[in-house]
């Protein structure tokens, strides 16, 4: 039997809300801040899932890792830099 993928999109399978397209990272997150990847993924997800294995074997070969673009937060960098600069 093979083995299906039944998400209707990524923030209903992370149960996320949905990203601000204003704010959002523009990496491949996204706006999620996680990229889902599996072994033979190029670089730097090759990387990064094989972290992920390391801690976590995975059941179906896939892992869900941290945005190397916003490093998880889903968000542009600028953006987060204002919301520190605000009062
Ligand atoms: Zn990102």
């Amino acid at each position: 039997m093979k083995k299906k993928f039944i998400f209707t999109d990524r923030y209903q399978a992370l149960g996320i809300p949905y990203p601000n397209p204003e704010t959002m990272c523009k990496g491949p997150c996204e706006g999620t801040g996680f990229v889902p990847c599996k072994k033979d993924d190029n670089a730097p997800f090759r990387a990064l899932w094989s972290k992920a294995e390391k801690k976590h074997p995975s059941d179906d070969g896939w892992h869900f890792v941290k945005c190397p673009d916003c490093n998880g937060i889903g968000k542009r960098k600028e953006v987060i830099f204002d919301d520190k600069t605000k009062t």
